[in-house]
């Protein structure tokens, strides 16, 4: 039931691209059938997850966050990776594609700008040259991990057209990767775009829930019950995911981005709120109008802010396999500050989603449930947007008791 036949899981996938990008996208399967399987090429890819990411990443248990719930709670460490969350596994599983393919340019796309930093440093690790295309507004919202990605070398290349955020910033890439596709490699950032990306992005995401597995298994002797992540194009919950897909007896939820709520339209929530659709060169849910044009969309975390859901998303829903909740901005806020007094780890705004509906959920999992939370990033980039979301709502941090 897990793999895509001809590029599609179910009616999700495929690879609606311009003729000229048909050839492009032949040739970088062709590679990844071959390396996939490759020993030099994967012994390659773990020495750099260890030696240079620093995993694996704790499967830490959170006891005062267990007692809120009223279950045994872990946390799945990808904001302990170098750069601060999970995108580093895939880029750097890319790069060393790239490399095999004989390009010597990396291009990508950015929207919380933690997969531009990704991409900024695995161009500089491995010297190739890198390109960043990032939305003014999150720019703005992310000023530090512009100037982060220029510091490591990567020319950052504003885009101006629509709502100034990630799905403008794909176009742009795309458009780019058509003219240069000779020395040019896309890396894609989550598990969308047209096949073979999900596939790709989805095995080297991977990682994340083979550790899962093994060290729950050496930790508690037995499988994780609940498996929770946020879905922002999928790739971290992908990760996560996979290595279970076929353990019944583990439950998988993806949380959306709900931002001011369903039901003012304002939010990331394709899952729950779009319809079928084509979007950056994948048939998947998606936010659009009755024209079909694009929807702009709303989160509090840049991260999760993209009008499309990957297609292997779109296919465990569909098929009931996995469950899919939102959580509101208020609600992500919320959560931001709970998890940091409770265990002293201030999350990313995205992975904040996924602790919120687990928030919400106490005391409803059997006491002997085993959950565990990805934790996909840090927050340190969010510290001051958090800042200063709280005192325009005149919510200054209480002094604890
Ligand atoms: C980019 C990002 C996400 C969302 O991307 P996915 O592909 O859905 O994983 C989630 N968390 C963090 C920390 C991110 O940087």
């Amino acid at each position: 039931m897990t793999e895509p036949v001809r590029g599609r899981w179910g009616r999700f996938g495929g690879q609606y691209v311009p003729e000229t990008l048909m050839a492009v996208l032949r040739e970088l399967e062709e590679a990844y059938e071959r390396y996939k399987a490759d020993p030099d090429f994967l012994a390659e890819f773990e020495y750099y997850l260890r030696q240079y990411v620093g995993r694996p990443s704790p499967l830490y248990r959170a006891d005062r966050l267990s007692e809120r719930v009223g279950c045994t709670v872990y946390l799945k460490r990808e904001d302990l990776n170098h750069t601060g969350a999970h995108k580093i596994n895939n880029c750097i599983g890319q790069a060393l594609l790239a490399k095999r393919m004989g390009k010597t340019r990396l291009i990508a796309e950015t929207g919380a700008g933690q997969h531009g930093v990704a991409t900024a440093t695995v161009a500089a690790l491995f010297g190739l040259t890198g390109v960043v295309y990032m939305g003014e507004e999150d720019i703005r919202r992310q000023e530090l991990n512009c100037y982060r990605m220029q510091l490591l070398g990567t020319q950052v290349i504003p885009v101006t057209s629509g709502s100034r955020t990630l799905k403008d910033a794909i176009n742009e890439a795309i458009r780019d990767w058509m003219t240069n596709v000779e020395n040019t490699f896309y890396l894609f950032g989550t598990v969308c775009g047209p096949y073979p990306y999900p596939l790709i992005v989805r095995d080297f995401q991977a990682v994340i829930g083979r550790e899962s597995r093994a060290q729950c298994l050496e930790q508690e002797g037995r499988l994780p019950t609940h498996l929770f992540a946020c879905v922002g194009g999928g790739s971290n919950a992908m990760g996560l995911f996979y290595p279970f897909l076929e353990d019944e007896g583990v439950e998988l939820h993806g949380v959306e981005a709900g931002g001011l709520g369903l039901a003012t339209g304002k939010h990331a929530a394709p899952l729950h709120a779009g319809t079928f659709g084509i979007l950056h060169g994948a048939a998947q849910y998606m936010m659009q109008d009755g024209d079909g044009q694009v929807l702009e969309t709303h989160s509090v975390s840049a991260g999760l802010d993209y009008p499309g859901v990957g297609p292997e998303h779109c296919f465990l829903r569909d098929t009931g396999r996995a469950h899919y909740h939102v959580a509101t901005d208020q609600e992500a806020l919320e959560a931001f500050q709970v998890l940091s007094r409770l265990e002293g780890i201030v999350p990313a705004l995205e992975s904040a989603h996924a602790v919120a509906v687990v928030l919400r959920m106490a005391g409803e999992f059997p006491p002997d449930a085993i959950v565990i939370i990805n934790l996909s990033g840090r927050g340190d980039k969010d510290v001051m947007e958090v800042r200063r979301l709280l005192e325009a709502q005149s919510q200054p941090l209480e002094v604890a008791p």
